[in-house]
């Protein structure tokens, strides 16, 4: 996020993970799984190194990874688009944010993201020059409040952010939601871009791409990445899919960030994205499961624990403990307890800041041992 005086800071990623290393502590900071996705992925990755797939790509990405791409949208969602100009590879989910964001806006437009947001969005609308509005996700259930999106709208506002399965609220936004999202960016001609990196991770509810709904494909850019789906989350291989026009602005800001992204590793995400449903049901319940490991931990350690419908993060309310600082907690816990968690506060605004400063939020994309670990340290909190 942008400091006190403007520049960018080191993120809060790095922060918590350097800080984890240095006192081994478990890190349930940074969002990453403690193991490797499918080996005929990785598989794929070493034969199309060894078959030499290993100089530049083309900078929208291999075809074969794009058909891919394209197939698994007519799947899961019945989404029509042409791998040729609909859609672009990039170098994880990252890059297409601030490939979509630079591309799209500059000083004078609005962005306008829920709030908290994850941390990119803010350092990325901040280096295109456009203002960042907010509206905010509330507790206990972190869904949208349409009445305040509604009044956060303008005729400024350029683009509106979402994210859905959302980090780090962990909140699946419903069909009405989401509807009422793309009506305000037709009524104020606003260009949806949508973050679903966390797409295959719900629990027991349905997500929804936004650009399903009625009227939205046309103005939205769709974002998502192998790192969650598959468990590679090293192999920052993610992508953009939309409208032509659009796709080619986001195209051509991306040729300057990197001009193409790693060639194996597209291969082997194309092998990825085409395995069958056993794989995608299985990836859902394993993960619950292990939410629901941490989620009894935490429970029992004394915090107030907001069940996630998707992604990798539980967060919890320190307030029963005492604390009014998560931050400060944050920074403390690895030496603490041995356990590395990241404050909400910082995917934040001031004001949100201040609504959200007892919580934390925890990753449960790890082995069931290492969560009831970290669950019996924390206890030694209360
Ligand atoms: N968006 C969200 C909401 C995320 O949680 C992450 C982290 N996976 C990213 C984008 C970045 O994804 P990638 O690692 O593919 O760059
Ligand atoms: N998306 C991951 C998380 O939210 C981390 C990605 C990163 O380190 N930038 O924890």
């Amino acid at each position: 996020l942008l400091g006190a005086d403007g520049r960018l800071d080191v993120t809060i990623f790095e922060e918590i993970t350097t800080l984890a290393v240095r006192t081994g502590a478990i890190n349930l900071g940074q969002g990453f799984p403690d193991e490797d996705g499918p080996d005929v992925m990785a598989e794929a990755a070493r034969d199309a190194i060894a078959s030499g797939a290993n100089q530049y790509a083309p900078g929208k990405g291999i075809p074969a990874l794009r058909d891919a791409i394209a197939a698994h949208q007519q799947r899961f969602y019945g989404l029509d688009l042409d791998p040729e100009d609909q859609i672009v590879v990039t170098t994880g989910a990252t890059e297409a944010i601030a490939a979509a964001l630079l591309a799209l806006t500059g000083p004078g437009d609005e962005v306008l993201t829920f709030e908290p947001f994850y941390d990119s969005y803010g350092a990325v609308i901040g280096l295109s020059g456009a203002t960042h509005t907010t509206s905010p996700l509330v507790a206990p259930d972190f869904h949208p409040d349409l009445d305040a999106l509604e009044a956060a709208v303008s005729d400024r506002t350029r683009v509106i952010l979402v994210n859905n399965p959302h980090n780090p609220m962990g909140s699946v936004f419903t069909h009405t939601e989401l509807t009422r999202i793309v009506e305000l960016a037709h009524r104020h001609d606003a260009v949806i871009i949508t973050d679903e990196v966390y797409e295959h991770l719900t629990f027991g509810v349905q997500h929804v791409p936004v650009a399903t709904l009625p009227g939205a494909a046309e103005r939205t850019l769709t974002i998502s990445s192998a790192g969650k789906t598959f468990s590679f989350t090293g192999w920052k291989v993610g992508w953009v899919s939309g409208p032509p026009e659009l796709v080619a602005a986001v195209r051509t800001v991306k040729q300057f960030l990197s001009y193409s992204s790693g060639t194996p590793f597209q291969a082997a995400v194309a092998a990825g994205l085409a395995m069958d449903d056993a794989f995608y049901g299985g990836i859902s319940s394993t993960l619950q499961a292990k939410r629901d490991i941490l989620a009894d931990g935490l429970r029992t350690a004394g915090l107030e624990v907001f069940l996630p419908e998707g992604t990798y993060f539980i967060n919890v309310d320190t307030a029963p403990l005492g604390v009014t600082d998560a931050t400060a907690l944050a920074r403390r816990l690895p030496e603490l307890v041995g356990v590395a968690a990241i404050p909400v506060p910082v995917f934040c605004h001031p004001e949100g800041a201040e609504r959200t400063k007892s919580l934390l939020r925890f990753a449960f994309c790890k082995r069931p041992e290492v969560l009831e670990e970290a669950a019996a340290r924390l206890a030694q909190l209360k």
